[in-house]
């Protein structure tokens, strides 16, 4: 609320940045915002009611119908489903490469709008060097984003490597207690720009200022988590790696690309033929089953259940996810507890 006419008009005519509606801005919000550009290393972070509304203004600020979009192949599901069912018809091309093409194949960014990028990938947790795909977009003037959700600012700061739009799945690690669904874009004054000026007011897809609250209250022990998430981890993906009922170990390692400084908590495993994935799955007591990750709570997803979703687009099928592949989100319990249940879930798996 305003005292008087000139204040109101002061800040109509942007004299003044006075918050004047919860949808546009929020002091918590912008709070919360500030200490996220500041750990991302950005100018600027808008804040947004879930990850793949920070995915959707990121994408929506920067193409046009006509537009061609490069992204990364095994993409998180929803944001595949965003590019398949919203952006083509929409009249944006898109298509999907491994991660060795970005790096590798200097023409792939030729005529390419937009970058999209994770690293490591979602579904199979492919790293990607960011220097080298950086380089290429530069080259054919095509614009950066990544979802910097696995890695957090803590392991990995894109923009330093010189990425436009950094984007987060804030409802992961940056909440770390599973209570908030957020989501926030970072990245220099002009790439957020547009965010800024049209799909924050316009999209209207605004965080709300208790979430900011919540979200400013984890980041307070992002860094504890995340050495916590890391180390046991490490000791659980060593022993998967042994383990004769496990064929595979998806880990994304920290060092193996010289963006990525720490390792997080999420990975996937494939189970032993000899193993039933519905049998181990049941037979876990403290991993619970459910969608998402980052949080205090050991989780599981079997990837053939993100395969019998029938919403159209499904990107676990398409790209050609196995069946005996399970995600683990490892989670702050004690480590040594985590790995009895495991052991005996396998056991209990290929007894069945
Ligand atoms: C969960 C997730 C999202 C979407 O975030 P929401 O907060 O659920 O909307 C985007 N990217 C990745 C990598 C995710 O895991």
């Amino acid at each position: 609320m305003f005292d008087s006419y000139e204040q109101l008009e002061a800040r109509f005519t942007g004299e003044s940045d006075r918050a004047v509606y919860s949808r546009v801005d929020n002091p918590t919000v912008r709070e919360f915002e500030r200490l996220m550009a500041r750990i991302e290393g950005a100018d600027v972070s808008a804040a947004f009611a879930s990850g793949m509304a920070a995915v959707t203004a990121a994408v929506f600020s920067q193409v046009r119908p006509g537009d061609r979009i490069a992204c990364v192949r095994g993409v998180y599901p929803d944001t595949y489903r965003l590019f398949e069912r919203v952006m083509k018809p929409f009249g944006v091309a898109v298509s999907y490469h491994p991660v060795e093409a970005f790096e590798n194949d200097p023409e792939l960014l030729r005529g390419v709008r937009l970058a999209y990028l994770e690293s490591p990938v979602s579904i199979t947790f492919d790293l990607l060097d960011l220097d080298k795909t950086v380089a290429h977009a530069r080259r054919h003037g095509a614009v950066t984003a990544i979802d910097n959700s696995w890695a957090t600012p803590i392991h990995q700061r894109p923009i330093a490597h010189g990425v436009d739009l950094v984007i987060h799945s804030a409802s992961k690690y940056i909440s770390g207690h599973s209570d908030v669904v957020a989501g926030v874009v970072s990245g220099s004054a002009a790439a957020m720009q547009p965010v800024i000026d049209t799909q924050v007011p316009l999209f209207g897809a605004k965080m709300a200022p208790l979430d900011a609250w919540l979200l400013i209250r984890g980041l307070r022990t992002l860094d504890a988590r995340m050495e916590r998430h890391a180390r046991s981890t490490e000791t659980l993906v060593a022993r998967l790696e042994d383990h004769p009922l496990v064929d595979r170990v998806h880990f994304a390692r920290a060092g193996a690309v010289r963006s990525l400084k720490g390792n997080s908590g999420l990975f996937s495993i494939e189970l032993n033929a000899a193993v039933s994935v519905r049998a181990f799955c049941n037979a876990l007591t403290l991993f619970r089953l459910s969608v998402s990750w980052g949080g205090f709570e050991s989780l599981v997803f079997p990837a053939a259940i993100g395969k019998v979703q029938k919403a159209e687009g499904n990107s676990m099928a398409e790209f050609g996810v196995p069946d005996n592949l399970v995600r683990l989100s490892i989670g702050l319990e004690n480590a040594e507890d985590l790995w009895s249940d495991l052991v005996s879930a396998l056991q209990q798996g290929a007894a069945a």
